[in-house]
């Protein structure tokens, strides 16, 4: 179903720019309210926002009269809805206000009409729980002011079609917003969840008088922050933020009911901004806060922890993806980051023990970490590797046995990652849109990391991985299409940093996983190791192009399978999966989660091999089999003489009579 006719019932902040929107990007809209003086007001205020739209260039051409002539208004739901596809209820904060104005447009619309709500936190499902068709309901909400906010958490409630998603994912781009899909109704969906926690704990912040708001505030702007939190809930409305805290009280947590503070201030009608008083005093305007009464009492953290552990839960619990997570933070909150990369720089310890000291300081078990983080799964959560709800408990402990790495430093490149680890471990993570295709750019890139992992005495071993899912589908092939000096230019590059990598004096170990073509899988072979996943697709598609492999692979793929196979893969094209390639050798392991499984097989050669020893073993096999064998053999004496000379040999002599460990300085 196409929509081209929307009804928004309330026209107050949010029904009004509702309109707005939709009435810019060319769909007939209806207003409707209680009364047209109220609908007039609303369209004043329409019309202002367009002019300065219009002014700035911003309509598309059109002129805020065109865009005016699209919105009709309505002092019945009746007349509104009837012609409507879609119809968005934007009316006061009330679940049996909602209920009732639902009940109604059901009487009138078409069958296929969709009805939605705008509710910043009721569950769609209770809103739709009596009426007659409630596959057609879902939750559509916009953020203040619509017009200017890119985000719309598209909500599934109980009985919601699959077909009513889409269309309505597909009308919220339509509309120049970005659709986040909150694949279960929960209390807060998932910009206010996140956001939940945090205000529950400003509140107790007060209430067990950490500091005073003043402090607090200044705290928060002195981090950055626009506005500190209690400057930011007088703004929004005292009654708003006890409504919500109430309704999640009721719905997720009797803890979120604690907060004695904004009770008081709301019993007696100290509301914030709108009513002149609430935390501050708003009579002459906004309050000052002088950043120099900053607290120590409180910390970023505290709230960098609520945020991640809120989308942590939202992750188990199957209501959105990390990515949908972060982007929703980004556009619903104007923020520059989300909880989902802040994430990346913490482990689970870190993460749960500031969770466990606010859980206990304040007595409130909204803010016991999610059971992903107590189990060490913060990464897999991230990085979207949880087996979403329903994961029995023993499986996350068995999983939870592959440890954490801590990440020493990360560095970030445009089209790489490079991460050193505690374990002397590195990583460099291909990291570019649409299958990690390798361009100029990205080889320029790695070059860089190879030279600054060259010599790091703190690196031993480093896998070479690529972000999500895909190692690599091959190289890019837009780049190819210049002139044929730039193509040799182009080939020549690949061919330098990839015998750069295999000349490197530490072992490298390539994640093949999803796909490991062409330049991908040449890259691999660069690498000392390989290990990947059963269903990894493994080939060399170049001779389907009319080339060859020009990165090295035509070299080195023979001498890993022999002459008889890498011809065979060669000049068919074809692909083989990673099993298959695990029984000619190609891969050394296979994994079932290889980014994770990598990580001990690394760091058991990283801690165990003596770092000269493997320095030297790897020359020896790399050029030793181009030689002819007694220049071979004269290689080897070579490096046992180099060897004998070293602390590590020492060391490793030492241990083993003394039946310890040994610890390898690299020289
Ligand atoms: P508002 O008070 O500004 O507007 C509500 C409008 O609904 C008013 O114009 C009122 O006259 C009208 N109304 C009341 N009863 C009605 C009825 N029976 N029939 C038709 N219209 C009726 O409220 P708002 O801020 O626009 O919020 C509307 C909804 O959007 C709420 O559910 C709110 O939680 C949600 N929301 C608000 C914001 C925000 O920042 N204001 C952001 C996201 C979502």
């Amino acid at each position: 179903m196409e929509i081209k006719n929307v009804a928004v019932l309330g026209s107050g902040t949010m029904g009004q720019g509702i309109a707005e929107v939709f009435a810019i990007y060319g769909y007939n809209v209806k207003m409707e309210d209680i009364s047209d003086e109220i609908l007039n007001k609303a369209l004043k205020k329409i019309k202002e926002s367009l002019v300065k739209l219009e002014q700035k260039g911003q309509l598309f051409g059109k002129t805020s009269d065109d865009v005016m002539s699209r919105i009709s208004t309505y002092t019945t739901i009746e007349n509104a809805v009837k012609d409507a596809d879609l119809v968005i209820e934007a009316v006061p904060e009330n679940l049996d206000l909602k209920k009732k104005i639902f009940a109604e447009a059901e009487k009138f619309v078409k069958r296929e009409t969709i009805i939605a709500s705008n509710t910043s936190n009721i569950r769609i499902t209770d809103i739709a729980k009596d009426l007659k068709y409630k596959d057609r309901v879902a939750g559509l909400h916009f953020f203040n002011p619509p017009v200017l906010m890119k985000l719309v958490e598209v909500i599934k409630a109980e009985y919601t079609s699959d077909e009513v998603m889409e269309i309505l994912v597909d009308v919220v781009k339509k509309i120049g917003k970005y659709p986040l899909k909150v694949m279960k109704d929960t209390p807060g969906f998932v910009v206010n969840r996140i956001n939940a926690p945090e205000s529950l704990l400003f509140c107790l912040y007060i209430d067990h008088k950490v500091a005073t708001q003043e402090e607090i505030d200044a705290y928060f702007k002195s981090q950055g922050l626009p506005m500190g939190p209690y400057e930011l809930m007088d703004y929004v409305g005292i009654d708003v933020v006890y409504d919500s805290l109430e309704y999640f009280a009721k719905t997720l947590n009797p803890c979120y009911g604690k907060c004695n503070t904004i009770k008081e201030l709301y019993n007696n009608k100290m509301l914030g901004m709108k009513t002149g008083k609430g935390f501050y005093d708003w009579s002459k305007g906004r309050p000052f806060i002088d950043v120099k009464k900053a607290t120590d009492k409180v910390s970023m953290m505290d709230v960098l922890a609520l945020e991640i552990n809120e989308a942590v839960k939202l992750i188990e619990q199957g209501i959105a993806t990390p990515e949908d997570i972060e982007n929703g933070v980004k556009y619903g909150m104007n923020r520059p980051y989300g909880p989902i990369s802040v994430a990346k720089s913490f482990t689970s310890m870190e993460i749960k023990s500031k969770l466990e000291e606010l859980a206990s300081k304040f007595n409130c078990d909204v803010f016991e970490p999610a059971e992903s983080i107590k189990n060490g799964l913060l990464r897999d959560a991230i990085e979207g590797r949880l087996k979403v709800k329903g994961v029995e408990e023993k499986k996350v402990k068995e999983e939870a046995k592959i440890k954490e790495e801590k990440v020493l430093s990360a560095q970030q490149f445009n089209t790489i990652k490079v991460e050193k680890y505690e374990s002397k471990v590195a990583k460099i993570i291909l990291n570019r849109p649409k299958y990690n295709l390798i361009s100029g750019e990205l080889l320029d890139e790695l070059e860089k990391a190879i030279k600054y992992l060259w010599n790091d005495p703190e690196v031993n071993v480093i896998i070479i991985t690529g972000e999500g899912n895909v190692l690599s589908a091959g190289a890019d092939l837009n780049e190819f299409v210049g002139s044929s000096f730039q193509f040799l230019e182009n080939s020549r590059k690949g061919e330098r940093v990839f015998q750069l990598l295999s000349e490197m004096p530490k072992l490298t170990i390539a994640v093949m996983k999803g796909y490991a073509l062409g330049g991908g899988f040449e890259l691999s072979l660069a690498c000392d190791l390989r290990v990947g996943t059963e269903d990894v697709q493994i080939g060399f598609p170049e001779i389907t192009l009319g080339l060859v492999p020009g990165w090295g692979g035509s070299q080195r793929l023979s001498r890993i399978v022999g002459l008889g196979k890498a011809m065979e893969l060669i000049v068919t094209g074809q692909r083989i999966t990673g099993k298959e390639a695990y029984s000619m050798g190609i891969l050394n392991k296979l994994y079932k989660n290889p980014d994770e499984e990598v990580m001990e097989f690394a760091k058991s050669i990283a801690q165990n091999s003596a770092p000269v020893a493997v320095a030297m073993a790897k020359r020896l096999l790399n050029k030793g089999s181009q030689v002819p064998i007694d220049v071979g053999l004269e290689m080897e004496s070579f490096a046992m003489g180099v060897l004998f000379s070293t602390e590590d040999l020492k060391e490793g002599i030492m241990s083993f009579l003394q039946k310890k460990k040994p610890e390898f300085k690299g020289r």
